[in-house]
């Protein structure tokens, strides 16, 4: 598979990598089928997340025995404290198998406020300086899904590599930050590029993806065929035809009223209402393991009905969405789905 400069950490990386989120849901051993499967196929670019349960662990197993040089490998710690980051890279490296990280990020500064907790004295990005002068990381990497932080830290010059949303639903990035990133010289990878599971047709979200010849798509990804077709459709890298430009328009149209950005500009909610994560229940059933996806969005489905209509949330949606009402729907697709579990 073909290789691109992945900005100024000058590594050369593969034009997609491997996302670490579905692996969780299946065996070790079938994880580890995915992971060698796809560096035979050229893939030398993989990431992950401390929050991933086992993730890194079955990537780390994967690619034992492999030359270090030959995979670049990513990982994420959701700390704001310079303490509790020091102990995610810790059990990152030992999950790993690895003496040292390629690019580590501070895990989805979507606030103000974890922005402000991780730049403070003894935050997170104290620890990420440390970690990268002692070697454990070579290069220091944020991921975001609020535009105004990312461009703001991209701008920053504190970091090597930003992590984004896109796909041809979720798009935002388009217009400001993958040109920045160009411009700034920074790595950029694609999150989501099949809108976390929502989007099925891989060939269309591959052939809009590609169309960009500075970001590096992470499909999550736990099935050797899944990997194959996609494998294949970026080797064939096929250009965006008029049909697909009409089809992308319709499902736009189609999904736009209902998508969730993750941006979180609707909070605060006076519930307390985690609104992002449970619009997200569905895409993160199907991406997570069963029993992690009920840890992490049970509670936020507990939280939402107490939703109180009042439509505040609305006025800051610049999506226009239904909120109350889509967090109804996300609440009767979790009841339906675990009284069929259960
Ligand atoms: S409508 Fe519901 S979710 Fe929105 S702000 Fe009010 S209580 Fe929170
Ligand atoms: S509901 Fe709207 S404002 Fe809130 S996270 Fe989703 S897209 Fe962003």
């Amino acid at each position: 598979m073909e290789k691109l400069r992945f900005g100024k950490t000058e590594l050369a990386v593969s034009r997609i990598a491997l996302g670490g989120i579905p692996i969780m849901r299946v065996s070790k051993a079938e994880a580890v089928k995915v992971v060698r499967e796809a560096i035979g196929l050229g893939i030398n670019f993989i990431d992950t997340a401390h929050v991933y349960a086992d993730s890194e662990e079955k990537i780390g197993e994967g690619l034992r025995g492999l030359r270090r040089e030959d995979f670049v490998i990513s990982s994420k710690s959701p700390a704001n404290d310079k303490k509790a980051f020091n102990e995610h890279l810790d059990l990152s490296l030992k999950r790993l198998g690895l003496d040292y990280i390629d690019i580590y990020h501070l895990h989805n500064i979507g606030s103000e406020a974890r922005r402000d907790a991780v730049l403070a004295p003894g935050g997170a990005f104290e620890g990420l300086q440390e970690a990268v002068k002692a070697g454990k990381i070579r290069f220091p990497a944020f991921s975001s899904h609020s535009l105004p932080i990312a461009l703001e830290l991209m701008k920053s010059g504190l970091f090597s590599v930003v992590q984004f949303p896109f796909n041809y639903i979720d798009h935002d990035a388009e217009k400001e930050a993958i040109p920045l990133a160009k411009k700034l010289d920074l790595g950029f990878i694609a999150m989501k590029p099949m809108g976390g599971g929502l989007l099925d047709n891989a060939g269309l979200s591959f052939r809009y993806l590609l169309q960009y010849d500075s970001i590096i798509p992470d499909p999550g990804i736990e099935k050797i065929e899944e990997l194959e077709e996609i494998a294949g459709i970026v080797e064939k890298k096929p250009p965006l035809t008029a049909k697909d430009r009409e089809e992308i328009e319709k499902l736009r149209a189609e999904f736009g009223p209902s998508w969730c950005h993750r941006c979180d500009y609707c909070q605060p909610c006076p519930q307390g209402i985690p609104i992002s994560a449970v619009l997200g229940a569905r895409s993160n059933a199907k991406r997570f393991d069963p029993a992690l996806s009920l840890s992490m969005i049970g509670p936020a489905i507990a939280k939402a009905r107490e939703c109180l209509d009042c439509r505040d949330c609305m006025k800051r949606c610049p999506y226009h969405l239904e909120i109350p009402k889509l967090l109804g729907e996300s609440i009767a697709f979790w009841d339906n789905l675990h009284s069929k579990a259960g």
